[in-house]
C-alpha cells in the first residue's frame, strides 16, 4: 500500500483557500479505524469553510495551529474498511454488531467524548466536547479517514454510494423534522436548502396530510414540485423595513391559507433567516410546534411579539443539533431502505463529480444552481 493520498484541505485564513494537497494516509489507534472513502457530500457548512466566514474562523484556527498546516474538510461520506484497531469491538451502539474489513460504512461526524454528563445520560448529540470531523479535526474529502469505532456506521451492502454519502445530513433533517409527530400533520418548511428538501421528503414519506414550502429559489421550488410538496409558495427579498414587514404579513397569510383552519401543525424553520423564524412562529396554529434548525447570520433574533405569539399561543419551540446517536441513524436507515424514498433523494442530489472538481461544484451550490453535490473518490 502506498503511503501518501490526496486530499481536499484549507489551507489558509481567506476565501476560496481550498486545494488538493498530497498528505501521509493516517495511522489508526487501538480504538480507530481507517476508512477508504468511497464518495462524499458538500454540506451549506463546508460552503462557509470556503468562503471564510466568520462562524468557522475559530475551529479552522485551532484545528490548523494557526495555518501551521491545512485542515481537510468534509464530514459527510461513505467508504469501505481497510484496517480495524485491536480495540475496536461492537460499533452502533448494538453489542451484536461487528465490524469486518470490506464493510461499506457511513460515519457520525461528531466525535463525542463519552465521559462528559450529557454524554452519560444518553445525549451524546449536545457533548460538551464534542469535535467535528473537517472542522475541529480532519475531514472526509481524502483518499483515507481515520475515525474511533465509536462513530462508525455499517450500511446495507447494497445502499448506492450516493445515497450512503448524504445519511449524516439527512439525519440532520431526520432529527428536526421527526422531531414533533409527521402523520397526519400539516407541516410548513421555510427554506429548501438540501436539509429542507430533505425534510419534506421526510415529512412525506412519514405521513404528513400536507407539506407547504416557503422559498425564494425558483430553481430549488422546481425540485420541490418534483419530490412532491403539496404547495409551493414564493418567497420575494424585500429589503426596506417596510417592505419586509409587508412580505411577512403576506408569507404568514398565504401559509396559513394553504393549512386552513388556524394554520400548520408543524413548521420546520431551516433558513436562518429572521423573517423565516418571525413567519414560523406567527403561521403555526395555536398549540402548534416550531423546529429551529436554520443558523442566523447574525448572532441575535428578536421576538415580534414574545407575550403572545409564544405564551398566548402556546407553541413549542425545539432547537435541534446533529443527530441522535444512534436513534436518528437507525430512522434514517429505515428511510433509506424504501425505494421511493431513494427516488426522491436522488432528484435532491443533482450532481455527482470527481472530488478534483469540487471547486465548481462548491461555487454552483453558492450561485444556488445546485441541489446536493456528491464528490466521487472513485473506486480504488
Ligand atoms: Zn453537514
Ligand atoms: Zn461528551
Amino acid at each position: 500500500m502506498t503511503t501518501t493520498m490526496p486530499s481536499i484541505q484549507v489551507v489558509a485564513p481567506r476565501a476560496g483557500a481550498m486545494e488538493v494537497r498530497t498528505t501521509s494516509i493516517p495511522h489508526i489507534q487501538p480504538h480507530e479505524v481507517l476508512i477508504k472513502v468511497r464518495a462524499a457530500a458538500v454540506c451549506g457548512s463546508d460552503l462557509h469553510l470556503y468562503q471564510w466566514d466568520e462562524s468557522i474562523r475559530p475551529k479552522l484556527l485551532r484545528a490548523s495551529d494557526n495555518f501551521k498546516h491545512g485542515v481537510v474538510a468534509g464530514h459527510e461520506f461513505c467508504g469501505h474498511v481497510v484496517e480495524i484497531g485491536g480495540a475496536v469491538k461492537t460499533i452502533m451502539d448494538d453489542p451484536g454488531m461487528k465490524l469486518e474489513v470490506g464493510d461499506f460504512v457511513s460515519a457520525e461526524s461528531h466525535v463525542v467524548c463519552e465521559k462528559c454528563y450529557q454524554c452519560l445520560a444518553g445525549e451524546k448529540h449536545v457533548c460538551v466536547n464534542d469535535k467535528i470531523i473537517g472542522f475541529d479535526r480532519d475531514g472526509a474529502w481524502a483518499s483515507y479517514i481515520a475515525l474511533p469505532s465509536s462513530c462508525v456506521w455499517k450500511n446495507d451492502k447494497n445502499l448506492p454510494f450516493e445515497i450512503a454519502a448524504i445519511q449524516e445530513p439527512l439525519g440532520n433533517a431526520m432529527h428536526a423534522a421527526a422531531h414533533f409527530p409527521l402523520k397526519d400533520q400539516r407541516v410548513v418548511i421555510f427554506g429548501l436548502g438540501p436539509i429542507g428538501m430533505f425534510s419534506a421528503v421526510i415529512a412525506l414519506m412519514h405521513g404528513a396530510k400536507q407539506v407547504t414550502a416557503v422559498e425564494v429559489s425558483e430553481y430549488r421550488a422546481g425540485i420541490a414540485r418534483e419530490i412532491g410538496v403539496h404547495n409551493v409558495i414564493m418567497g420575494r427579498i424585500a429589503r426596506t423595513p417596510e417592505d419586509r414587514a409587508a412580505e411577512r404579513a403576506r408569507i404568514q397569510k398565504l401559509v396559513r391559507d394553504a393549512a386552513g383552519h388556524d394554520g400548520p401543525d408543524v413548521a420546520l424553520e431551516m433558513s436562518g433567516h429572521p423573517d423565516a423564524i418571525t413567519n414560523s412562529v406567527k403561521s403555526v396554529r395555536r398549540g402548534g410546534k416550531v423546529v429551529a434548525f436554520g443558523l442566523t447570520k447574525d448572532a441575535a433574533y428578536t421576538f415580534d411579539d414574545y407575550s403572545k405569539d409564544v405564551i398566548f399561543n402556546g407553541i413549542t419551540i425545539q432547537g435541534i443539533i446533529g443527530r441522535r446517536i444512534y436513534d436518528t441513524w437507525y430512522k434514517v436507515r429505515d428511510l433509506v431502505r424504501m425505494p421511493e424514498a431513494q427516488k426522491k433523494l436522488r432528484k435532491i442530489i443533482t450532481e455527482v463529480v470527481p472530488y478534483t472538481e469540487f471547486r465548481g461544484g462548491i461555487e454552483r451550490m453558492i450561485a444556488g444552481k445546485a441541489g446536493k453535490i456528491v464528490l466521487d473518490f472513485g473506486r480504488g
